[in-house]
């Protein structure tokens, strides 16, 4: 059996609690590289078989857990954030199928939630956006031709982008390019969110690039932009006192 877990954004205490009780019943683990606080590995048990797959292929990737299968032992797949979010889960789990190997998934806080505590933000405010848009600058690999960042700035919704801190000039033209945001939208640069070197670079759209610059941020980092940034919109219905719900009348 193989579990596939989602370790959180990095502070060891951010697992879930089935996620840390799964890795300490493993025979074998094998987690993502740079990206998972090593702090984790604490949780396993010491005579379990550990593997970096920054350093490995698929394939390596599946030999092993095909080795463990045959062994009769439980694999823990360990990845940084949430498995769902750019964790390249389904080229393994579509291989496990075909081999015959059961496998499952854990889900862990995506870093683009840690990233939003550490800010102390909220995606979503009342009459500022309503959406999130998660997404990633094209880089090394492609971005399909409708998800241009061009196109998704004209929302001007709150956005947050993956693997794209060694890209910021391109983001920020792109982005200014789409005509939903400004060059004084608010935006942010959190790198490593929750780990204990976390670093929280607040900036506008307009000055992202050199401010990330200034940082030496290039990696682990998310970018943050949107006015839910910025100051707070119109409040909530939901806490009212004259917008009724299923189980709170309203006064007016
Ligand atoms: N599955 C992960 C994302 C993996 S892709 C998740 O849900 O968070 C790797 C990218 O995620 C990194 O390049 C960076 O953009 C982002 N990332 C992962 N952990 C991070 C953290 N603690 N702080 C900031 N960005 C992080």
């Amino acid at each position: 059996m193989v579990h596939f877990i989602g370790a959180g954004p990095g502070a060891p205490d951010l697992i879930t609690l089935r996620g840390a009780a799964l890795l300490r019943a493993a025979d074998v683990v094998i987690y993502a590289g740079s990206l998972v606080n090593p702090a984790l590995l604490d949780y396993a048990n010491p005579g379990c078989e550990v593997h970096n797959s920054a350093e490995m292929t698929l394939e390596e990737v599946l030999s092993v857990i095909s080795e463990a299968e045959r062994a009769g032992k439980t694999t823990v797949r360990l990845h940084s954030g949430d498995p769902c979010l750019y964790g390249a889960i389904r080229e393994q789990t579509d291989a496990l199928d075909k081999l015959g190997i059961a496998w499952d998934t854990t889900p862990g806080v995506s870093s683009f939630c840690g990233a939003a505590a550490a800010l102390g933000a909220e995606y979503t405010l009342p009459g500022v956006s309503q959406s999130v848009i998660l997404t990633r600058a094209p880089g090394r690999t492609p971005v399909p031709d409708g998800e241009s960042l061009r196109a998704f700035a004209a929302h001007g919704a709150s956005m947050v982008l993956f693997l794209s801190s060694g890209e910021l000039d391109a983001v920020q033209a792109e982005l200014l390019y789409g005509g939903g945001y400004t060059p004084d939208t608010p935006a942010a640069v959190v790198y490593k969110a929750t780990w204990r070197d976390e670093k929280i670079v607040r900036c506008t759209l307009g000055t992202l690039a050199e401010s990330g610059r200034r940082a030496g941020i290039r990696k682990t980092a998310l970018v943050l932009v949107g006015d839910f940034l910025g100051a707070s919109g119109e409040r909530s219905k939901l806490y009212d006192p004259a917008f009724a719900t299923e189980y709170r009348s309203g006064t007016a």
